[in-house]
């Protein structure tokens, strides 16, 4: 059984709880940010649990690296408070059982792309940017075999990661790859956030997707032709857990030769894209998650942008259709680093 590693000596000691007072979708003051994360040192409930629309960001917003997120989904969990309804629970964790068959494991020698869920984006993951990477997939019925089941922190469900994610690490390390490239950022968050929280041994070396592109970038400078666009960044709820790999956005801007939008909604104040929020069980969720969205796409048109770029399928589903209706154009962001090197990516 995996222990978080959360150090309630941090949290006495606090003189920010930036953790619930930067929440965005809680009001709460320093006073009642302090009592309540004690409450939940101390094992109490609190209003939190109920509160919690899960988007991940008190994780960057504590400055102490005490995760507080996770510990507010094990208490979750713990007291019975999941965020979503629970025929919704029960069909969601059976949906991503990771382990029906074996999984065909080559040995790769160098740096792999692992596709985690989403093998049906590979087209994605073609041209001179991956050229030298060989991806690591299942076929749609293999393809959870590198599912990181860290969607299930949005079900309160730690156990369920914490039951299936050894085996998937396992998987991975059985192509005997030391370093592997995640499509997904919700994987990287997976292999160098969760399970070092957790305490779960990771084998091989994970690589940011934007910090393997801007370095390939970097190589193919020559190739470059500056776009010119004004562009949007669409921040996925699990970059909250590398909030280190975010400055890799701007600098793949620069390089590509495009203006990022100057959005309110950026940054360490980023709103999630309101996927999570949809199917929650508290009442008005439907009505706020399309507030939440329409925030979003509202602060992008006046930002001026032109194009909003992704790093999430899952953020991609939820805004890319709202968003282009807007006149704004969707695209991965490595699909954006392909067009600035003469690459048609559509
Ligand atoms: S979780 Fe972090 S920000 Fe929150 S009270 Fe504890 S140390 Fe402070
Ligand atoms: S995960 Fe988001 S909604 Fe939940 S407490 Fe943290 S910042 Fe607030």
């Amino acid at each position: 059984m995996y222990e978080l590693k959360f150090d309630p000596d941090l949290c006495l000691a606090c003189d920010s709880n930036a953790c619930l007072v930067k929440c965005q979708h809680m009001d709460i003051d320093q006073e009642t940010a302090r009592t309540e994360i004690l409450k939940l040192c101390d094992g109490e409930s609190s209003f939190v649990l109920q509160d919690c629309v899960t988007c991940y960001a008190c994780e960057e917003y504590c400055p102490n690296g005490n995760h507080p997120f996770y510990l507010i989904v094990q208490k979750q969990e713990e007291f019975n408070l999941l965020p979503l309804p629970d025929p919704l629970v029960k069909s969601g964790i059976q949906v991503g059982i990771p382990f029906r068959g074996e999984p065909e494991i080559q040995e790769i020698t160098g740096t792999a792309l692992n596709m985690g869920v989403f093998s049906q984006l590979a087209s994605r993951v073609e041209g001179r940017l991956f050229e030298n990477l060989t991806i690591m997939s299942g076929d749609s019925r293999k393809m959870f075999h590198y599912f990181c089941q860290l969607m299930y922190l949005h079900y309160g469900k730690t156990s369920v990661i914490n039951e299936r994610l050894d085996k998937i690490i396992q998987t991975i390390a059985a192509h005997k790859v030391k370093e592997v490239v995640h499509f997904h950022d919700e994987c990287f968050g997976t292999y160098t956030s969760y399970a070092p929280a957790f305490g779960i041994e990771v084998p091989f070396k994970s690589i940011h997707l934007f910090e393997y592109l801007y370095n390939k970038l970097l190589e193919l400078r020559d190739d470059i032709k500056p776009l010119g666009y004004k562009v949007a960044y669409q921040r996925p709820c699990s970059s909250r857990l590398s909030p280190d790999k975010h400055p890799f956005v701007a600098k793949i801007f620069d390089l590509i030769g495009v203006e990022a939008a100057d959005r309110e909604y950026v940054d360490e104040n980023a709103m999630c894209c309101g996927a999570t929020i949809l199917g929650q069980k508290k009442e008005g969720s439907r009505k706020y998650c399309a507030e939440i969205q329409k925030k979003n796409i509202d602060d992008m048109k006046k930002a001026g942008a032109q194009i909003c770029v992704f790093n999430c399928p899952a953020c991609m589903q939820t805004l890319g259709m709202p968003v282009s209706k807007q006149g704004i154009m969707p695209l991965f962001l490595s699909d954006l680093c392909r067009l600035a090197i003469g690459e048609n990516a559509a």
